[in-house]
């Protein structure tokens, strides 16, 4: 069977302490290392953001880090982002990706809103949902001793699926892992990832995105029918 294609992409190849070739590099790295998958890397700066339409159709699961561009998104391009989910390709959403349009558009709310505080707390992060697949081998709870807090209440439709809670040391709790289904594609999102913590060194990390992008994948691209059908097909 041919390996799921992945893309990973970021707006740049910016280097922090924990990931001095870029979190692209690093979140590429461990799951080549799986052996499981083919894959691409892709940035924001390149030409038509790295997401041509050859690139998209070539891609099962894109996996999709985030932060401060946003709103430099060509408007065409997140279109075509969108008409590749609703046809079957997975999307990974990391961290702040949160405020990105295009999972904006995919969900219909405004999910920039939410509580967020930068000190570097203790996040616990408690799977609840340990028959998933994106679950599998993830304790009943992992800590990461220094996280960016996101709360509650976060602007997102009801997740059809609800696959981990965080807790934070200043009190609050926030739904950090959950799935959508949109059109033929589904899409995770999980919030632990700031840039400047190890977090996406942390094996549970790893393992959980691993699992989301095998998860993610389309079983199949099915061409859809619709519209007038004067006869009847019986
Ligand atoms: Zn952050």
């Amino acid at each position: 069977m041919d390996k799921l294609k992945v893309t990973v992409w970021n707006e740049n190849e910016k280097a922090f302490e924990p990931y001095p070739r870029g979190i692209n590099h690093a979140i590429a790295g461990f799951l080549r290392e799986s052996g499981e998958f083919n894959i691409r890397e892709a940035l924001q700066t390149q030409p038509e953001h790295g997401l041509t339409e050859e690139v998209l159709s070539g891609t099962d699961v894109l996996v999709y880090w985030a932060h401060s561009h946003h709103h430099e998104m060509d408007d065409a391009i997140v279109e075509r982002i969108q008409r590749s989910v609703l046809g079957g390709m997975g999307l990974i959403l990391l961290h702040s990706a949160h405020a990105s349009k295009i999972f904006s558009r995919l969900m219909g709310t405004d999910t920039l809103r939410l509580r967020w505080r930068d000190v570097g707390e203790l996040e616990r992060v408690w799977c609840i949902e340990p028959s998933h697949p994106i679950t599998q081998g993830v304790p009943e709870y992992f800590d990461i001793p220094h996280s960016e807090m996101y709360g509650e209440n976060f602007q997102i439709p009801a997740p059809d699926e609800l696959l981990f809670l965080s807790w934070y040391e200043g009190g609050e709790v926030f739904r950090s892992g959950c799935t959508f289904k949109r059109g033929c594609g589904k899409i995770f999102f999980f919030s632990p990832g700031h840039e400047t913590f190890p977090i996406y060194h942390m094996p549970e990390v790893q393992r959980i995105i691993t699992n989301s992008v095998k998860w993610a994948a389309p079983i199949y691209r099915p061409d859809i029918v619709t519209g007038n059908t004067p006869d009847f097909i019986l």
